[in-house]
Formats: C-alpha cells, structure tokens, sequence
C-alpha cells in the first residue's frame, strides 16, 4: 500500500501547483499557496502566458556553444556582433554575473561563462566547469567568437574565498597559454557578489582591471 499523504483541503490539481510553486527558491508554503490563488483568480489568458513562459524558455534557451551564456540562438548575440572586441574575454562565474556586467554597457569584450566555482568541500573540480572550453577558445581561434584569436582574459570571479581559488586556477591556467590576464579591480567589496553590484562599481572594475 502506498504511504498514506496528508489529506489536503484542496482539489488534487491546486495542491499539485501550490507543491510545484514551493519548490521555487526562496518560496515557502504561504508563499506558494499565495501564488497559487493569485493564478486561480487570474484570467485564463494572464495563466496561459505563464505556463507558456516557462514551456518556451526550457525548449527555446540553451547555452551559447562558444561562451555559455544563455542563448536562444548559437552563437549568442554577443559572440555573433561584429560590435563586440572578441579579442578580449571577460571569465565569470554564472550567467547572471554576465547579465549585471552587460548591463553597466561599460564592456565591450566577450564572455565566457564558467557555469559554477572551484568548490573541492562540495565536490567541485575544473572538470565540472567549462574551463577546458575556455582554453580551446584561447588556444585556437577557430573556436573562439567569429574566429578571432584572444589577446586577453580578464577574470571576474565573485570576490570570495572560492572565487579567488577559482581564478588564481584560471589565471594560472591562462598564463600557460601565453595571453594577457587581468582581473577586474577591487572596488568589489571583498565578499560582495557581481550579481548585487550596483552598475557604477561593475563599471569601475571593469575600467581598473589589473595585471594579475
Ligand atoms: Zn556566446
């Protein structure tokens, strides 16, 4: 016999939404029972635009093959503009740092995205990063943006412990390599995360990068 579930006041289809919501970050139950009800009493067509939102970013966004960044075309747009100086690449941690750089327009480079942090206690090696992605594109200009050979890498790990291990790796790794490699300046309040930074010391740092 299966285990018997608490019953619940609700139809099987609400405590089904309620559960799916309270599964988001940062939701607990009276959030994800408030959200729920908020979609009961919406219109159909309010409802409909949201489940098609999620339906569409999971078959429509994928990563970006040469930087990983999340993309709905591959190449990204950033990989793919002429605008952009793909000699230069700026190395963060997560798609979201990129999106808080992009939007100081202070830089005009290209990214690459490392999808995570050297984290050994967690069981995160380089292996689990995108970092030999990253050394094909440096070691090969075929496989960086629009071909174009890179000159420069400029490290913009989060300024916490494992961000400083990862980039003193990445750094290292770079070095071999025989290219430029910078880090954005520390304005970063040491601690601080890319993601809540506010735009002018995101500019700042990318503006005072240092010769690692
Ligand atoms: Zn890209």
């Amino acid at each position: 016999m299966p285990p018997e579930r608490p019953s619940s006041a609700y139809p099987e289809c609400v405590t089904r939404l309620i559960e799916e919501f309270g599964r988001l970050p940062g939701i607990g139950r009276r959030s994800a029972e408030r959200l729920a009800f908020f979609v009961l009493k919406s219109n159909e067509l309010d409802a409909m635009r949201l489940a098609q939102a999620v339906i569409d970013v999971k078959r429509r966004i994928r990563h970006c093959s040469t930087c990983w960044n999340l993309t709905d075309a591959d190449p990204c747009p950033i990989c793919r503009s002429e605008g952009r100086d793909a000699s230069t690449v700026l190395v963060v941690e997560q798609p979201k740092d990129l999106i808080s750089l992009e939007q100081t327009g202070m830089y005009r480079g290209v990214y690459h995205v490392l999808m995570g942090r050297l984290d050994p206690l967690e069981g995160v090696g380089a292996d689990s990063l995108t970092l030999k992605d990253l050394v094909r594109r440096v070691s090969d200009p075929a496989a960086n943006a629009r071909g174009i050979a890179v000159r420069e890498v400029i490290l913009g790990m989060n300024p916490d412990m494992e961000g400083e291990s990862t980039g003193l790796q990445v750094g290292a790794e770079m070095a071999r390599l025989g290219v430029r490699v910078t880090r954005l300046a520390r304005g970063l309040p040491a601690g601080g995360q890319i993601e809540y930074a506010s735009k002018a010391v995101l500019a700042d740092a990318i503006e005072c990068r240092q010769e690692l």
